[in-house]
């Protein structure tokens, strides 16, 4: 039996070891058209590796997948966040988990990973082909004929896992197939305010917000970073990840609503009632859960003076502030990547994926794994977890 896996990256390797686990027997080889493999890997997470996510509940983890999650679910029932936690953990590797649920190799490092990686497929007499690119795929009953620099090559086998392309362009190889494709977008990006008077208070961070993009149904909380060219954070993040495809529409252009406080009008109401019959100053007495700093921005904004007493408060600028302080409104102009932590949404439509075993519909022989598919999740581990998933499932079914 021989498998061809093409592309190095974390869902490539993942299916190439399990291929090899799976049939010893079988010959793996995996094409990397670059000369180095695992480069996302290496610098992910910052340099420490972002595995997975301490979500152990199925129906909860998919949540946090904009595009995939309804059919992963098939796939996670055969892999699942435990399974990667024991996967590594039988290699050797622990992992560790912090307050927001994201999993880090104990060592702090993704080369712990990396290292793991590339020692396991070593041992495994796994091939690697540095510098082979796949340029045409071609299927007939019983084989796959892989052209590769120029040569052809003819396997049992094929796992195509050449991760995110952000041209449609790039995957005009496999359209060629016959493969539909999801036109590629970037996902996981923050939001460009130029010139917005907000960002005089870059670097602040306040712990909960709702954010919502004006005109549409999106919304998302968690906590936001004010930056030096707009906004960032996961509830920054989150938004552009599930509006990723009606913004990119929008050429970047909208408008974003925040409510800093996470409340209803109601809730605010009565939390002012205890200040409205205060003789305290406004500018002093923030009875409310955002930094000083930015209720002091507020103020400023709305004119209020700073000697304003609580109880003097108009009840037209109480209303502008309970406006502001609820449904903010900010003119987004173009995106940031962020941390260049960004990752495809589209790729590979998954109606031509068997979600159980990774194969292709249309070809047997052929099966597909990690970001080319048009699977992508929020920020957290989950992009990982789903190239493990697919990586595992595609390794298997592939060499069985
Ligand atoms: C800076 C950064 C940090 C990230 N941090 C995290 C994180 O901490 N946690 C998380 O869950 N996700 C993270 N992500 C997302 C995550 O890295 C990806 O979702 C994941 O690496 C996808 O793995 P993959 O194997 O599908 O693709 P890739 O890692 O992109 O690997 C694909 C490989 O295929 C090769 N290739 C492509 N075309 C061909 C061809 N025709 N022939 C041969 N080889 C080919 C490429 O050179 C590449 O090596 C991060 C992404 C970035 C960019």
């Amino acid at each position: 039996m021989k498998i061809a896996v093409i592309g190095g990256g974390a869902a490539g390797f993942m299916a190439a070891i399990t291929a090899k686990e799976t049939n010893p027997k079988a010959s793996v080889t995996i094409f990397e058209k670059t000369d180095k493999v695992l480069a996302k890997v290496k610098v992910s997470g910052g340099g420490r590796c972002n595995v997975t996510n301490a979500t152990f509940s199925i129906s909860q983890l998919i949540k946090s997948y904009p595009r995939g999650g309804r059919e992963l679910k098939k796939s996670f029932n055969h892999f699942f966040t435990t399974d990667t936690v024991n996967w590594f953990e039988n290699r050797g590797v622990t992992l560790k988990t912090e307050s927001d649920n994201r999993m880090f190799p104990s060592s702090n490092s993704s080369q712990t990973i990396v290292d793991l990686l590339l020692n396991t497929a070593e041992n495994l007499a796994i091939r690697l082909s540095y510098k082979s690119k796949i340029n045409a795929i071609t299927a007939s009953e019983n084989r796959i004929n892989l052209s590769i620099n120029g040569e052809t090559l003819i396997f049992d086998k094929v796992i195509i896992a050449s991760g995110g392309s952000p041209k449609e362009s790039g995957l005009d190889w496999l359209k060629k197939l016959g493969y539909e494709i999801v036109s590629p977008v970037p996902s996981l990006f923050t939001f460009n305010m130029p010139k917005n008077p907000i960002t005089e208070l870059m670097g602040l961070s306040v712990p909960n917000v709702i954010t919502s993009i004006k005109g549409s149904k999106l919304r998302q909380t968690g906590p936001l970073l004010i930056t030096h060219w707009g906004m960032s954070g996961p509830a920054i993040l989150k938004l552009s990840a599930w509006g990723a495809q009606d913004l990119a529409k929008q050429n970047y252009n909208f408008s974003v609503q925040v409510n800093w406080l996470s409340i209803n009008e109601e809730e605010l109401r009565s939390q002012f009632s205890n200040m409205t019959s205060s003789r305290k100053q406004m500018y002093k007495h923030n009875p409310l859960e955002i930094p000083k700093r930015l209720w002091h921005f507020m103020l400023n904004k709305l004119e209020i003076a700073e000697y304003q007493i609580w109880n003097e408060l108009s009840k037209k600028n109480k209303n502008r502030l309970i406006n502001m302080l609820l449904n903010d409104e900010f003119e987004v102009k173009g995106k940031t990547t962020f941390k260049e932590e960004f990752v495809s949404c589209g790729g590979i439509d998954l109606s031509e994926i068997n979600m159980q075993t990774m194969e292709s519909k249309r070809h047997q022989g052929i099966y597909f794994a990690g970001e080319l598919l048009n699977i992508d999740g929020v920020t957290g581990g989950f992009n990982f977890q789903a190239a493990w998933t697919t990586g595992y499932l595609a390794g298997k079914n592939s060499a069985l």
